[in-house]
């Protein structure tokens, strides 16, 4: 008697564990798929804006059986924050191509510095980040551009290795330190 009610109590942890699991990976599924900035066309501007999902609570929607997917920010709030967040559609159709990494990983690649002509490759996390070579001819990474203006930069601005970034930044802020001639960005038609 003993022994059964013991394998009943297994088999009840057993399936309770069974549904958890069943439940709790589609839902750090969706908490990976929402996470990172977005890049959306805002339906009211019908410009590029960077938004946040709220990727912790659409997680835990999926895992409650109640789907939620809301933004907790976007470049233009505080003053539209009461908005109806209709950007919300693009990024459930397609969020791994709304992903602002994704979205310069996929400019960059296939491209060569604009100075050393070396190819760039999709982008790496742990690797230094790439930059962008202005009319200006000063060079920024691209992670110091606030992401709704990337679109934009991506039509008036080259690609830039880091090394050469940091070269080319030595080079302007002191000038009078530095004698070897100067590497002139390979100008091409964009
Ligand atoms: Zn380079």
């Amino acid at each position: 008697m003993t022994i059964s009610i013991l394998t009943i109590i297994v088999a009840v942890l057993v399936l309770a564990a069974g549904l958890f699991v069943a439940r709790a990976v589609p839902s750090v599924r969706a908490f990976f798929t929402f996470r990172g900035k977005h890049l959306v066309t805002c339906p009211e501007t019908h410009k590029p804006e960077a938004v946040d999902v709220a990727a912790g609570e659409a997680a835990l929607g999926v895992l409650l059986s109640e789907p939620t997917l809301r933004l907790k920010e976007c470049s233009r709030w505080p003053e539209r924050q009461h908005c109806g967040q209709e950007c919300l559609q693009q990024i459930e159709v397609s969020p791994e191509n709304c992903l602002v990494w994704n979205i310069v990983s996929g400019w960059y690649e296939g491209k060569s510095c604009a100075f050393c002509h070396k190819p760039f490759g999709p982008l790496q996390h742990l690797d230094h980040a790439p930059a962008l070579l202005g009319p200006d001819l000063k060079t920024s990474e691209w992670k110091q551009v606030r992401p709704e203006k990337l679109p934009d930069l991506f039509s008036t601005h080259q690609p830039v290795c880091w090394n050469c970034h940091i070269t080319e930044s030595f080079r302007r802020l002191h000038p009078e330190l530095v004698t070897d001639r100067r590497l002139e960005p390979r100008r091409h038609v964009i």
